[in-house]
């Protein structure tokens, strides 16, 4: 529906009632109660078209580029050899798409729990979503993720992306011990978790980057944190958990053999890795205060 002679924004709230980003809509492209979800894909002259989740903005045309390039090269920059991913929502398609720009790995799983989204995203985010109709290796099941962990084999993957909403409606059983004991115990040996992982800056995401940061810690020897800058997610900074088994994400950097694969990126490179694992004193505070 193309909004004409009228000035129609879409907010989010970034602190609890006092900041919010807003958005003029040109065009309402798709709104949809889903058995999971609200899903609503406007479209901005901005920022293009981009998908709202239960009133949370999860992606957008311009600034996509960062959030999937760092979910996905950090880990394969750290461990090349990867050969069996597994992604945890990402219903876009986004991260399957960088996932799937390298050779060497055999299978990727994708568990999302909405088709909806998917169907959505097909349609009004082709950038992210051709993926799907392109990728052979590409095994999308539409499932819950926390059932499709406990489910899995011991030992079934070398990289789990778990690309999901906030720990809030679907999402929540990714947030949990039994979710990350599960993904522990489905990875290989030396296995990789990288996990959405909140925001540092306002107290409501503070709380749930500390729960999360608690419960992983628990579960992996390894639990290191991420940041990067995505302009439309609240503060416009956020984090990925780096949680594995036996790899140190910056001493177990292979820059050399990555930079190898000539890989063009638009926001990940081997220096800013380095950077992204460098904490600003708050964010180290935040975490170290952490109970696990
Ligand atoms: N980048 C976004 C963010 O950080 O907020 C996430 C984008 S992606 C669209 C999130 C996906 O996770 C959604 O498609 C949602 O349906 C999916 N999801 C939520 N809970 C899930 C669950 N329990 N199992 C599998 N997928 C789930």
């Amino acid at each position: 529906m193309l909004v004409k002679n009228s000035d129609v924004w879409y907010s989010e709230y970034h602190s609890e009632d006092d900041v919010k980003l807003s958005f003029k809509i040109d065009e309402v492209l798709h709104t949809e109660q889903s058995p999971f979800q609200e899903i609503q894909i406007f479209k901005n002259e901005t920022f293009g078209n981009f998908m709202v989740l239960d009133g949370y903005v999860q992606v957008t045309e311009k600034d996509e580029f960062v959030y999937h390039d760092m979910i996905t090269h950090p880990a394969m920059a750290v461990n090349p050899d990867v050969k069996r991913v597994l992604i945890i929502g990402g219903g876009d398609g986004g991260t399957a798409r960088e996932i799937s720009r390298y050779p060497s790995i055999e299978k990727i799983d994708m568990v999302e729990i909405d088709g909806a989204v998917v169907a959505a995203c097909e349609k009004y985010l082709p950038t992210m979503s051709s993926v799907y109709a392109k990728e052979p290796r590409l095994n999308l099941m539409i499932l819950d993720g926390l059932k499709f962990v406990a489910e899995a084999p011991d030992a079934s993957y070398d990289l789990i992306l778990v690309d999901s909403t906030d720990p809030a409606g679907p999402g929540e059983g990714l947030f949990t011990v039994e979710f990350y004991r599960n993904c522990h115990r489905i990875l290989s040996k030396d296995g990789i978790l990288i996990n959405q992982h909140e925001g540092a800056f306002y107290d409501g995401d503070i709380e749930e980057m500390m729960k999360a940061h608690a419960k992983i810690r628990k579960v992996f020897p390894v639990a290191r944190v991420y940041g990067f800058n995505t302009p439309t997610y609240a503060s416009g900074y956020w984090y990925f958990g780096f949680a594995s088994k036996t790899y140190d994400p910056i001493l177990d950097l292979k820059a050399d053999a990555w930079n190898g694969l000539g890989l063009k990126t638009r926001y990940y490179n081997t220096d800013l890795h380095k950077g992204a694992f460098a904490l600003p004193n708050y964010v180290k505070e935040i975490l170290a205060s952490v109970q696990v």
